[in-house]
């Protein structure tokens, strides 16, 4: 089977490759992710390549274009300007459809009925480890469905789910090396288009990233068992792959990744805080292991010194004094 695709040439007009920052506008900016931007944009730069910068809204229930603006606005702040124009995925829908089309027509999708109830009924018990692995219920049962998952009269709309084949799916990820995974075992068949229409991650991510020619993607280590899904999607679509490097993540002191609803840790309070960009940039830097102690920085000036090398592969907990010297939060340290 063949597949075409509008894939540009690789960019790299500056021969340096490119990355890319792919937030979703759901909240303010928070340290977690601004480590994330920070990293990717040294990781680029430093390689002499470009950086874009895409925005996730693909949730119509959770994206709020005032975030992204805001998230655009809070980026120059910190010093981390992006190349090119901002690419909005709830602009892209078409192109995600004429992907589908081409998975639909080679016969590797199929339409899914399954309510999460179905689905839970039909995980063993060691299987619930919070992932979901889609045991194929509905593969082969509904033939001739449309990309949107019209099956015929009298059935309500259906998810799309791609068809994974029982194999180990193997990759090198630039920071935590050898990865192995069985997508049947994994995962399973996985949504490409959900239920009420909206695209899943999983396919977005790989169109977006292949036809913007992204060829490094940096992102938080929670991501790196979606690698092997999202792989196979670059294979099966022919598009070339770019080179993972997953991160360490930040977590607070009971372990927990930083999320957006830690707020003292988020760029609007430690703006409203006084907080100045050079001591949030420095203070990610020392954690990050590219400088000696959490001193002011700019991110031009660490990109001499930044390698992949000096960054922990082990999750790093942050606090809020870790952050600033000068204050501290009574909600999250309870005074
Ligand atoms: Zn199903």
């Amino acid at each position: 089977m063949s597949f075409t695709n509008f894939c540009p040439p690789p960019r790299g007009r500056s021969g340096g490759g490119c990355g890319r920052f792919a937030p979703s506008p759901t909240g303010r900016l928070h340290l977690g992710n601004v480590f994330c931007a920070l990293l990717s944009w040294l990781s680029a730069k430093s390689q002499g390549g470009q950086w874009l910068l895409r925005i996730e809204d693909l949730d119509p229930q959770r994206s709020r274009r005032d975030y992204a603006l805001q998230l655009q606005e809070d980026l120059q702040w910190l010093g981390l300007p992006w190349d090119d124009e901002v690419v909005w995925q709830s602009e892209r829908g078409d192109i995600y459809e004429h992907y589908l089309q081409q998975l639909q027509d080679a016969g590797l999708t199929y339409p899914c009925f399954c309510t999460r109830a179905d689905i839970m009924a039909t995980q063993a018990p060691h299987e619930t480890d919070g992932r979901i692995v889609y045991a194929g219920t509905c593969r082969g049962k509904y033939k001739n469905s449309s990309p949107k998952g019209e099956v015929g009269r009298g059935l309500p709309p259906a998810a799309i789910r791609f068809i994974v084949p029982d194999e180990v799916i193997s990759f090198c990820d630039e920071h935590y090396g050898e990865q192995h995974v069985n997508l049947a075992k994994h995962c399973g068949d996985y949504i490409l288009r959900r239920r009420d229409g909206a695209w899943a991650y999983q396919l977005a991510v790989v169109v977006d990233d292949a036809l913007m020619g992204v060829t490094e993607v940096v992102r938080g280590r929670d991501l790196l068992l979606s690698t092997p899904q999202q792989l196979h999607l670059y294979r099966t679509l022919a598009f070339s792959e770019p080179r993972f490097c997953h991160h360490p993540l930040l977590i607070n002191e009971a372990g927990q990744r930083l999320c957006k609803r830690d707020k003292s840790l988020d760029l609007g309070y430690l703006r409203e805080k006084h907080v100045s960009p050079e001591e949030i940039i420095g203070r990610l830097a020392y954690l990050a292991g590219l400088l000696p102690a959490p001193t002011p920085a700019n991110p031009q000036d660490l990109l001499p010194l930044f390698s992949w090398q000096k960054v922990p592969q082990q999750d790093i907990v942050t606090l809020v004094e870790n952050t600033h010297p000068n204050f501290r939060n009574k909600d999250t340290l309870g005074q």
